[in-house]
């Protein structure tokens, strides 16, 4: 069995006493690769420092969802990628989240930002990881407008209208572990369509089991809900969002 996290965040301090460990552990679950998240500049630089050797963990530069809203954080972080280069695999996570910005002229700066990752990843020609929360038909209407192409939508919790309006552009979804408590997550696990499907854990956090540190080894826990739910084995399952996730980072293994 070969399982890939798409979107975790192993630089977390979280994992400072035992990061080694929590890789072994996945590594023995199946899970061969991790896409770790930076957030911001200095996480960037740190995780490079960590990972860079390591074959399981790939990284993607993105933002903290709190600094969405910081144009000098952005361009700090857009010069930083210019520079690094083909040491990432992507741009993200980065996104809208109005659940933190509650004002019409914040969630503007937040678009505008977003705007800013869309050109980058155009740019670099890399896969945009998308953050939405509270703000999942904004964050497609913005893809919409800027023609975004490579687009992974990290944690996706749209209705059914939404996943169809992915599906048609061919963006690509990712299904978190804490589908064993949400209802709306299971409904999306359903609709995604079969070569658009990814699996994440976004460890630490939404554990599977809810409350605790979450860890990419739990991704098996997940990958047995969506296999039962779509109606084909686990091993099916892995094997399909294996090779869906290598398209999605641009990556062979
Ligand atoms: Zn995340």
């Amino acid at each position: 069995m070969r399982l890939f996290d798409v979107h975790c965040h192993l630089e977390d301090p979280s994992f400072d006493v035992d990061r080694e460990e929590v890789i072994t552990r996945a590594v023995r679950a199946g899970v061969l690769r991790m896409v770790t998240s930076p957030l911001g500049r200095d996480q960037v630089l740190r995780s490079l420092k960590i990972f860079s050797k390591n074959e399981h963990v790939l990284i993607s530069a993105g933002m903290d969802p709190r600094e969405f809203i910081s144009k000098p954080k952005a361009s700090e972080l857009i010069s930083l990628v210019r520079k690094i280069g083909d040491m990432i695999v992507a741009i993200g996570e980065v996104g809208l989240d109005y659940k933190i910005a509650r004002t019409e002229a914040e969630r503007a700066i937040q678009r505008e930002v977003f705007r800013e990752f869309i050109r980058l990843a155009d740019s670099v020609n890399k896969p945009l990881v998308v953050h939405s929360r509270w703000a999942q038909r904004p964050v497609l209407r913005v893809l919409d407008e800027m023609y975004a192409v490579d687009v992974i939508l990290h944690s996706f919790g749209g209705n059914e209208t939404d996943v169809k309006f992915a599906a048609e552009r061919d963006w690509f979804m990712s299904v978190p572990t804490s589908i064993t408590y949400s209802a709306n997550i299971r409904k999306v696990a359903k609709l995604v369509p079969d070569e658009l499907l990814l699996l994440e854990t976004d460890s630490p956090v939404m554990s599977p089991h809810r409350y605790g540190r979450n860890e990419p080894a739990n991704l098996i826990i997940s990958a047995i809900e969506i296999a039962s739910i779509r109606g084909i084995s686990t091993d099916e399952l892995s094997d399909l969002t294996f090779s869906n996730s290598c398209k999605a980072y641009k990556v062979v293994f």
